[in-house]
C-alpha cells in the first residue's frame, strides 16, 4: 500500500507521514478515539462508523459543551472513555448517561490528550475546531496514531513539529480536509510527477462582491453558505477565505510544497473538491457531492473503497462547473497565508490566533467584516517588528530529545510556546480592535 502514499522525502512531494502499518491495515475492527464528535465533522464521522458497525469500536468520543449530544452519541456506542472542556461538564454529563454504564470521563486539554493516546485506540479523529484542537494531534503523533486529521490548524501550527514526531514515532497522517483529501487521492503513488497542487474554493456566500457592499454585511449573512453545511468558526472562515489562507498553510505542511506551488482556485459548485497538474501539463481532479461523510469514509476505511452514504454525483445535475481566480483585493486572506509561511517566525500561529479573535469579535458585532483580514495583518506586523531575528527562522526548531519521555517534554515545551504566542496575539487583536473602535 505503500505504493498508494504521495512521495515520501521530495523533492516534488514530501508528505509528512510515512503510511500507516501494515498491521494497522490488516487488523480489523478499527479502535478508534473522536476528538470533537458532537461536531458536524465528528457526527459525519459516526455516521460512515454506524454504516460499518462490524469494521468499528469506537473506544473514545468527545466534545467542548454539547453534553446532551455527548450523552446520546456515548449511550448508543458505549465507549469506554469520554473527555469534556472542565469539572462542570463532565459533571453535567455524568447526570445525563444512563445507570449502569460508567465510562472514564477525562477533562480539559489533558483529558483530550489523554484520549487521543489511549493504549487501545489504534485510529484518532483529530476533529475539534480550531487551534485548541492542537494538544489531541500531537499527543495522537506522540502515541504513533494513525491520524484521521480534520482539524487543520493542527498544522497551520504546528506542521514542522507534527512531521518531525510522526517520524520519530511512525504515527501516520490521513487527511480529513476535503481539499487534502482530494489531493491525496489524485497523487497515490505519483507525487514524485506532480508540478502544482490546485486547492478548489467555493468562494463562499460573498462570491463576486467587492469590497464596497462586504463592508456591512452581518454574522448572519456570513453564515449562509452556499454549499456546505458547517460549524459557526468554519462558516465564517469560508465567508472571508480565512479558511482557505488556512489550507495552503495545511497543504504546505502535509505535502511538503511551497507555497508557490500551491494555487487556489474558485469553483461555486463546490463539485470538483481539488486537483493535481502534473509534470506533463495535464491535471487530475477528485470530485464528489459536496459531503464531509465521502471524505471520512476514505480516511477511516483506507485503503479500501467502499460506498460512504454520499450518492454518486450525477454531473448533469450541476450543468456547469465554473472557474475562476480569487480576488485578492476583496479578500487579502490568500495574500496573509503566503506571507506567513514565507518569513516563518511564527507568523502562521499570529494569522491563525488573530483571526479566531477576529471572528469572535465579529460574531459579537463588535467589529466589521473587513477589519478581520485587517486585524490578522495589523497582528502579523507588530509581531514581525517586535521579533525581527525570529523571521525567517522555523518557530519550532528540530527536536533533540532522544528517548519518547524526553520527546514528549520536549513536545509539551514547544506546544507550551505556541500556546504563549496564540493567547498573546489575540490579546493583541483584541487591543488593536478597541484602539480602533476608540477613534
Ligand atoms: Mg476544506
Amino acid at each position: 500500500m505503500a505504493d498508494l502514499w504521495p512521495g515520501l522525502g521530495g523533492p516534488k512531494i514530501s508528505y509528512i507521514s510515512p503510511p500507516p502499518s501494515e498491521t494497522w491495515r490488516r487488523t480489523w475492527p478499527r479502535s478508534i478515539a473522536i476528538l470533537g464528535s458532537t461536531g458536524s465533522i465528528g457526527r459525519s464521522a459516526l455516521a460512515v462508523i454506524e454504516k460499518y458497525a462490524d469494521r468499528f469500536e469506537v473506544v473514545g468520543l468527545s466534545c467542548a459543551r454539547d453534553v446532551e449530544r455527548l450523552a446520546e452519541q456515548a449511550e448508543r456506542f458505549r465507549p469506554p472513555c469520554l473527555a469534556v472542556l472542565d469539572a462542570a461538564v463532565a459533571e453535567e454529563l455524568r447526570r445525563l448517561l444512563p445507570q449502569g454504564y460508567q465510562p472514564r470521563i477525562l477533562e480539559g486539554a489533558e483529558g483530550y490528550a489523554g484520549l487521543a493516546s489511549l493504549p487501545q485506540a489504534g485510529t484518532v479523529l483529530s476533529a475539534q475546531s480550531g487551534g485548541a484542537g492542537l494538544a489531541g494531534t500531537l499527543a495522537a503523533a506522540l502515541a504513533g496514531k494513525v491520524i484521521c486529521l480534520a482539524n487543520k490548524e493542527s498544522l497551520v501550527l504546528a506542521g514542522d513539529l507534527v512531521r518531525a514526531i510522526c517520524r520519530r514515532t511512525q504515527a501516520a497522517v490521513l487527511p480529513v480536509d476535503s481539499e487534502h483529501n482530494a489531493i491525496f487521492q489524485c497523487l497515490a503513488g505519483r507525487g514524485q510527477e506532480a508540478a502544482n497542487l490546485l486547492i478548489t474554493a467555493s468562494g463562499g456566500p460573498f462570491f463576486g462582491q467587492n469590497r464596497k457592499t462586504l463592508a456591512g454585511v452581518t454574522a448572519e449573512q456570513a453564515m449562509r453558505h452556499p454549499t456546505w453545511r458547517m460549524g459557526t468558526k468554519i462558516s465564517i472562515d469560508s465567508a472571508t477565505l480565512m479558511n482557505k489562507a488556512l489550507e495552503i498553510a495545511e497543504a504546505f505542511h502535509l505535502y511538503g510544497v511551497p507555497s508557490s506551488r500551491i494555487r487556489v482556485l474558485i469553483h461555486p459548485q463546490s463539485v470538483v473538491h481539488s486537483l493535481v497538474e502534473f509534470d506533463d501539463g495535464s491535471l487530475l481532479a477528485q470530485m464528489g457531492a459536496p459531503d464531509m461523510r465521502g471524505a471520512l469514509a476514505n480516511c477511516l476505511l483506507w485503503p479500501l473503497n467502499k460506498p460512504s452514504g454520499v450518492p454518486a454525483l450525477d454531473l448533469a445535475r450541476p450543468g456547469q462547473l465554473t472557474f475562476h481566480e480569487a480576488d485578492t483585493e476583496a479578500f487579502p486572506a490568500l495574500a496573509l497565508a503566503r506571507q506567513a509561511l514565507s518569513r516563518r517566525g511564527g507568523l502562521c500561529v499570529v494569522m491563525n490566533a488573530a483571526n479566531e479573535a477576529a471572528v469572535e469579535l465579529f460574531l459579537r458585532g463588535a467589529i466589521g467584516f473587513l477589519d478581520i483580514p485587517l486585524l490578522i495583518d495589523a497582528a502579523m506586523r507588530e509581531h514581525g517588528a517586535a521579533h525581527p531575528g525570529a523571521m525567517g527562522r522555523p518557530f519550532c526548531p528540530p527536536l533533540a530529545a532522544e528517548s519518547l519521555s524526553e520527546l514528549k517534554d520536549e513536545v509539551g515545551a514547544l506546544a507550551a510556546r505556541i500556546t504563549r504566542l496564540d493567547r498573546h496575539s489575540r490579546d493583541m487583536v483584541c487591543q488593536l480592535a478597541e484602539k480602533d473602535g476608540s477613534k
